[in-house]
């Protein structure tokens, strides 16, 4: 046993990202002779209690830590998620779906799309929605599981994620992790006291007197960013001027019985709104920039704009879009809202604790952090953010609005740079380049630019191996396999009762 191994780790908050580190920790670390992992919560702070939608992604994450699937979908009042649809970004009336999976069939090893495309030119409009067995069978209120050992039909590239009650998932992963020997420590941080002379937190004490003290400590405080920013004064980058929206108002509803597995966002005039229906109810919420409305305007749209009777009152939230300069100093790393935070448009901040914690189980430091691996770390987490801003920024750039002054600023905002080339790329020859391993693929880039009415004027030349009847039949026939396999897929309602949730 090396002995300057980290013996204490401190994980500070308790909200999903909280639980989520010191699930996986005990999951995959807990039987380190010695190691404490210890979690200080305070119940009078509470959480963000918000983030109900989720990516496909968390899926390996749950099966990292051997949960049940099951189980995990009536504990958390869960339903299963294929895409999001988008409405009225492009215009108004307008509608698409941002699917997991992927588009079309295996086409010779090339992307479906640019037979897609090269149909297009041949005067073929269907949209890329009919090559998306996730559109289609969700469109339907349809879920079935990915068949990987059907290769040749859509169902094998299926991909899925969930919609659920955050805060019964916390829960959930609050009595996996306590049964891996986590320790959990109710009460109110008031001050952090560091070392003289490494600048390291040392331990951190309570209202009640108590003191904490640990070698590792993992800020997950929240937007307050308590150590990483209050202690360790990381600094943040603000991106409000790509991403403007910076305030939401939340409200569950009533579910008439609609649960389709897709998470809706629809345009307003000052941002957008989500709707993401659970078993039990609809989560609502309108992400907005106090720039162009009011917080009383934005709760009004909002509650005139839901499918059934508000369950709670109309809850607001402030957050500035962008990232902490640095996710790790020292010995603090901050995962969650303490690192950062990226608006819900794509459902990304949950899936960002998931990867912080593979990366610091990567980087497991001991009690010399090294700062060559802290940098990199650090690097890591700045890319990430950098490739998930360009796939938001997207779908504010890519708008034809005018209809009013938010979406004007949306439209003609400066894009980044690397999301510039990308569009300007796309544009010319159809070709879409994942980078550095980039979170979202080359079926999500095209999802939304083409959603969004971005034109490709060009395609990849081999499409031309096949002649244009045989790529307008070959369309064709895809779509009929696509719409057949949808056919097959239970109805989700009927799959949520099967494995007994009480709909
Ligand atoms: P919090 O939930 O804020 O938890 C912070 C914890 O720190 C709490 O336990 C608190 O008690 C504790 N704490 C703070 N200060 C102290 C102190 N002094 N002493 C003791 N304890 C303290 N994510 C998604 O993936 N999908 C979504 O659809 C989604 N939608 C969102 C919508 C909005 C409007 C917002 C704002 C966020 C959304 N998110 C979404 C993000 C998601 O809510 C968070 O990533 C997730 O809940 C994790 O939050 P957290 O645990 O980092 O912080």
């Amino acid at each position: 046993m090396r002995d300057d191994a980290i013996r204490r780790v401190v994980i500070v908050g308790g909200g999903t990202a909280g639980w989520m580190v010191a699930a996986a920790i005990t999951r995959i670390m807990g039987e380190m002779p010695g190691l404490r992992v210890e979690l200080v919560e305070s119940e009078e702070i509470g959480t963000v209690g918000v983030g109900e939608a989720t990516i496909p992604q968390i899926v390996l994450f749950n099966q990292m830590l051997g949960i049940d699937e099951p189980e995990f979908v009536r504990a958390t009042n869960a339903t299963y998620k294929l895409g999001i649809e988008f409405v009225d970004w492009t215009r108004l009336g307008h509608r698409y779906v941002h699917p997991f999976g992927f588009y079309g069939l295996d086409m010779k090893g090339i992307e479906f799309h640019h037979f897609w495309l090269k149909g297009r030119q041949l005067g073929d409009q269907t949209s890329l929605d009919a090559y998306s067995l996730a559109i289609v069978g969700g469109q339907q209120g349809r879920f079935a599981h990915p068949r990987p050992d059907q290769p040749k039909s859509p169902l094998s590239k299926l991909g899925y994620a969930f919609q659920f009650d955050a805060g019964l998932y916390a829960r959930f992963l609050r009595r996996l992790a306590e049964g891996n020997g986590a320790v959990r420590t109710e009460g109110r941080i008031v001050d952090v006291e560091r070392d003289g002379e490494s600048g390291h937190v040392a331990a951190l004490s309570l209202q009640s007197g108590a003191r904490v003290e640990g070698d590792l400590f993992i800020d997950c405080s929240g937007f307050r960013g308590l150590l990483i920013e209050g202690a360790m004064e990381a600094g943040f980058e603000d991106w409000t001027r790509w991403l403007p929206c910076n305030r939401a108002v939340a409200v569950p509803c009533e579910n008439g019985g609609d649960r389709q597995p897709l998470t809706r966002s629809t345009a307003r005039g000052a941002g957008w709104q989500w709707r993401i229906p659970l078993q039990h109810r609809i989560g609502n919420g309108y992400v907005y920039s106090s720039e162009h409305i009011s917080d009383d305007e934005a709760t009004h749209t909002l509650l005139a704009n839901l499918d059934g009777a508000p369950l709670a009152e109309p809850r607001p939230l402030r957050f500035t879009g962008g990232h902490r300069k640095r996710a790790w100093v020292g010995n603090v790393v901050a995962m969650g809202l303490a690192g950062g935070f990226l608006e819900p448009l794509e459902s990304t901040s949950i899936h960002l604790v998931q990867s912080a914690i593979a990366r610091l189980l990567t980087y497991w430091p001991t009690r010399n952090f090294d700062e060559r691996e802290v940098a990199r770390f650090n690097a890591a987490h700045l890319q990430e953010y950098l490739d998930i801003r360009d796939f938001l920024v997207l779908h504010y750039k890519a708008t034809e609005r005018t209809d009013t002054p938010f979406w004007d600023y949306c439209r003609t905002l400066e894009p980044p740079p690397g999301l510039a080339e990308k569009l300007a790329i796309f544009a010319a020859n159809g070709r879409i380049f994942r980078e550095h391993n980039e979170l979202f693929t080359e079926t999500s880039w095209l999802s939304v630019m083409a959603g969004q009415g971005i034109e490709a004027s060009g395609y990849h030349p081999a499409a031309d191996l096949l002649s244009d009847a045989e790529t307008l039949s070959r369309l064709q026939h895809i779509r009929d396999v696509v719409s057949q396999a949808a056919s097959t897929m239970p109805r989700q309602d009927d799959y949520l009762r099967q494995i007994g949730c009480d709909l």
